[in-house]
C-alpha cells in the first residue's frame, strides 16, 4: 500500500512511524511533513487544504490512500475532492467535519442524537452574550464558534475576560461549565461500525498545575489507570455510535476518526467537544501503544468493513510524551533556531523523540512552530514512562524551549 499522509505536526509524524512500522506500508509520503517526517517519508512541499493540489499530488504519487492529519484540510473539503477523484481518503467530508468546524452544528447534532453534553447558547450579538453569561454564571464557558486550532475558547471566572473573547467572536458558543477531570477518546469509523482506541488524557494549558493559557496540548499519556471501568464502551454506547448513526442518517455519513473530549462530571460522562481526526498530543501516546498494523486499519474505515477486521492489539505498559514549545509559545514563537541533543534523547532507554514543528535548514533541523518536539517515553508503567520522557527531554537544546514538569505526574 502507498500512502501519503497530510500535515506537519507530531501528529502526522506519530501516524508516519506507525504506518512505517505496517508491511503492508510500501511507499510513504507526507505533505508538507517536517524534519522528523522527512526521516521516514518522502516530503512534498504542499498547502494541505488545497484540494486540487492535494488531488493533484496524490495521482502524481499513485497512493493507494491518503490520511488527513489536521482539521484545517477537512473543513475545506479536502476528504470530498478525493474521493470524488476515485481516491481513498481517511478522514470526513467537510459536511461531516463540521461537527468539529462548528461548535453550534455539533451541539445540534448531539441534540437529535441525545448525547450528554454542557447546556450552552448560541450567540451573535452583545446582549445575547450578556444574557448567557449571567445565566450560566462562573466559572465563564466561551467559545470562538469556528475552528481556531485548540485556542478559541477561554475558561475564566472573570467576567470582563470572558465579555472580551466573545465580542472577538463572530458567532460565539456560551455554556455550563463542566466539572470533573478529561478523557480523550479517539474512535475509528467506516460511517457505521465503532471501533474505539486506547483513552489518553492531554494537558491543555501552556503551564505546570495547568496554569496560564490554553495550547494546542502540552503533553499526554496512556493508559488511565484511574478511568472507571467499563468507561470506554459506555463512551461508544452512549456518545460515539449515536453521534456516527445520526450523521449517516442526515445523510453526511462520518468516515475517519472521531474524537470526543469527555468530562467525567458528577453527574456522568459529557461531551466538551468532538473533533474530526486524531488528537495532537493524545495520538502520540495512543499509537506508540498500537500493536495493530495501522495502514490496514486505517484503510478499513475509508473502504467500509470495519465489522469485519480483527480486534485491535494493544502492547501492555505505557506511553507519556512531553511537548517541548519554542519561546513565547502559545503567544507568537520564536522560530528558526537550531535544536540540538536529538540523538542524545534518543538513546534514552524507553524514549524517542518525534518532531513537529521542525526544519531542515542545510541539514540541520531548526525550529519552525510553537510545538517543536514531542518527547516520548514508554515503560511497563506511567512511572517509568514519565521518567524516560523527562530523562530524554532534558538533554533537548533549544534556547528558550520550555515544557511542563508534570505530565503525567499526578498518576
Ligand atoms: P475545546 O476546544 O472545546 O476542547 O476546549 C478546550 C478546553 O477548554 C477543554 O479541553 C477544556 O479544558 C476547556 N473546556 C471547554 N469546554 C468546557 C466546559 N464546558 N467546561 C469546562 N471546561 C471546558
Amino acid at each position: 500500500m502507498r500512502v501519503l499522509v497530510l500535515g506537519s505536526g507530531g501528529r502526522e509524524h506519530a501516524l508516519i512511524r506507525s504506518l512505517a512500522q505496517d508491511p503492508d506500508v510500501t511507499a510513504l509520503h507526507c505533505a508538507p511533513g517536517n524534519a522528523g517526517t522527512g526521516a521516514l517519508a518522502d516530503n512534498h512541499v504542499l498547502d494541505p487544504t488545497d484540494p486540487v493540489a492535494v488531488v493533484e499530488l496524490a495521482q502524481r504519487l499513485a497512493v493507494q490512500l491518503v490520511v488527513i492529519g489536521p482539521e484545517a484540510p477537512l473543513v475545506a473539503g479536502v476528504g470530498d475532492a478525493l474521493r470524488r477523484a476515485g481516491l481513498l481518503c481517511f478522514g470526513p467530508d467537510a459536511a461531516a467535519a463540521r461537527i468539529e468546524g462548528s461548535k453550534a452544528f455539533a451541539k445540534e447534532i448531539m441534540a437529535a442524537a441525545g448525547v450528554p453534553t454542557a447546556d450552552s447558547r448560541v450567540c451573535e450579538s452583545t446582549d445575547g452574550v450578556n444574557a448567557a453569561l449571567d445565566a450560566f454564571g462562573p466559572p465563564y464557558v466561551v467559545k470562538d464558534d469556528g475552528l481556531a486550532a485548540g485556542k478559541g475558547v477561554v475558561v475564566t471566572e472573570d467576567r470582563a475576560i470572558a465579555a472580551r473573547h466573545a465580542a472577538q467572536c463572530e458567532r460565539v458558543v456560551i455554556e455550563e461549565f463542566l466539572d470533573g477531570p478529561e478523557v480523550s477518546l479517539f474512535a475509528l469509523t467506516d460511517g457505521t461500525t465503532v471501533v474505539p482506541l486506547l483513552p489518553a488524557q492531554d494537558f491543555k494549558r501552556a503551564y505546570n498545575d495547568d496554569q496560564g493559557p490554553n495550547t494546542g496540548g502540552m503533553g499526554a499519556y496512556t493508559p488511565l489507570p484511574w478511568a472507571p471501568a467499563g468507561l470506554v464502551d459506555e463512551v461508544v454506547q452512549t456518545i460515539i455510535q449515536p453521534t456516527v448513526d445520526e450523521l449517516r442518517r442526515r445523510e453526511t455519513p462520518y468516515t475517519g476518526v472521531l474524537y470526543a473530549g469527555l468530562a467525567l462530571t458528577s453527574k456522568g460522562v459529557r461531551v466538551i467537544e468532538f473533533n474530526a481526526r486524531f488528537g495532537d498530543p493524545e495520538t502520540q501516546v495512543v499509537l506508540d501503544r498500537l500493536a495493530t498494523p495501522l495502514g490496514s486499519l486505517l484503510q478499513a474505515c475509508a473502504v467500509g468493513g470495519l465489522g469485519s477486521a480483527p480486534a485491535l492489539e494493544w502492547r501492555p505498559g505505557a506511553a507519556v510524551t512531553v511537548v517541548v514549545a519554542a519561546e513565547n509559545y502559545p503567544g507568537r514563537p520564536t522560530v528558526g533556531d537550531p535544536i540540538a541533543g536529538l540523538e542524545e534523547a534518543d538513546a534514552v532507554e524507553g524514549a524517542y523523540v518525534l518532531h513537529a514543528g521542525t526544519k531542515l535548514e542545510r541539514g540541520l533541523p531548526v525550529s519552525a512552530g510553537g510545538r517543536v518536539l514531542d518527547v516520548v517515553g514508554t515503560g511497563p508503567d506511567l512511572a517509568a514512562a514519565r521518567a524516560a520522557a523527562y530523562t530524554a527531554a532534558e538533554r533537548i537544546r533549544l534556547r528558550g524551549a520550555h515544557y511542563r514538569t508534570d505530565i503525567a505526574a499526578k498518576v
